[in-house]
């Protein structure tokens, strides 16, 4: 049976001043005193030093919640890959349900992105998952496999193995409307099948797949109960230090 570390992430998302970013991190970074769960936040771009600089010492990892699909250049408005490790950031939400569906960004678009920021040297964090109305027609499985195949297509093993890939329904994010533990499985274990099939049995029992969608601390230790649920991304409950922590402690 492979083991496969817990990973909690904080998605801030367009949250927090300055003074509250800090004091969010500074607190999370406190409560944080053991490395068991691998803990990530991931505040908006502006903050992200002054997060990193209360960081320091802690095991919790910066992420960003976007990154350039370019690695420089006349790119108006983006941020590279080089500059969010510069920043301190290890990781980069890529494909997060909002930026597929509000923002507009494409399958193609996310590949290109997935591979500048590994080729950059940051590990990602892969977001996808069905909408209501897929589900509703029974497609989600679908929907999984031509997210991961297009997400993920070109990658080498070694990039892979800087890969998280988070489940995230549509239908579950910020409407209190959790996933039930066993439909998470479901979903995990078929995007593993997946894995399986696209790279093999290493690649697919090291990776983890986190479940996002309105996760709380009532509902973690179900979700993580199940065999292939690896931990949980996490956005309305990232924004006070003692749910998050409480997530984090319920995942271990
Ligand atoms: C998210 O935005 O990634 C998310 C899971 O949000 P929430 O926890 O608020 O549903």
């Amino acid at each position: 049976m492979p083991t496969r570390k817990k990973f909690v992430a904080g998605n801030w998302k367009m949250n927090t001043t300055l003074a509250e970013a800090k004091a969010l991190g500074a607190a999370v970074a406190k409560g944080v005193t053991d490395d068991r769960v691998t803990v990530a936040v991931f505040p908006p771009y502006p903050w992200l030093t002054a997060v990193g600089e209360v960081l320091k010492g802690s095991p919790v990892a910066l992420g960003a919640q976007d990154v350039s699909s370019e690695k420089k250049g006349a790119f108006t408005g983006e941020v590279s890959p080089a500059m969010l490790l510069e920043t301190g950031c290890k990781y980069a939400l890529i494909g997060h349900s909002e930026r597929r569906h509000i923002i507009g960004e494409s399958e193609t678009f996310i590949n290109h992105k997935v591979h500048t920021a590994l080729e950059e040297g940051l590990s990602v964090v892969l977001c996808m998952g069905e909408t209501l109305a897929e589900r509703e027609r029974g497609l989600q499985e679908r929907v999984f496999q031509r997210q991961v195949y297009a997400a993920c297509a070109g990658l080498t093993d070694e990039q892979f193995g800087r890969i998280v890939i988070a489940y995230e329904p549509v239908w579950a994010i910020g409407t209190g409307k959790v996933a039930t533990p066993e439909q998470a499985q479901e979903a995990h274990a078929f995007v593993r099948s997946k894995l399986r099939l696209l790279y093999g049995d290493k690649i697919a029992d090291s990776t983890p797949i986190v479940y996002g969608g309105s996760v709380t601390p009532d509902n973690t230790v179900g979700l993580m109960s199940q065999p292939d649920v690896d931990g949980a991304l996490v956005g309305g409950a990232s924004l006070k230090a003692d749910s998050f922590l409480a997530i984090v402690k319920a995942a271990g």
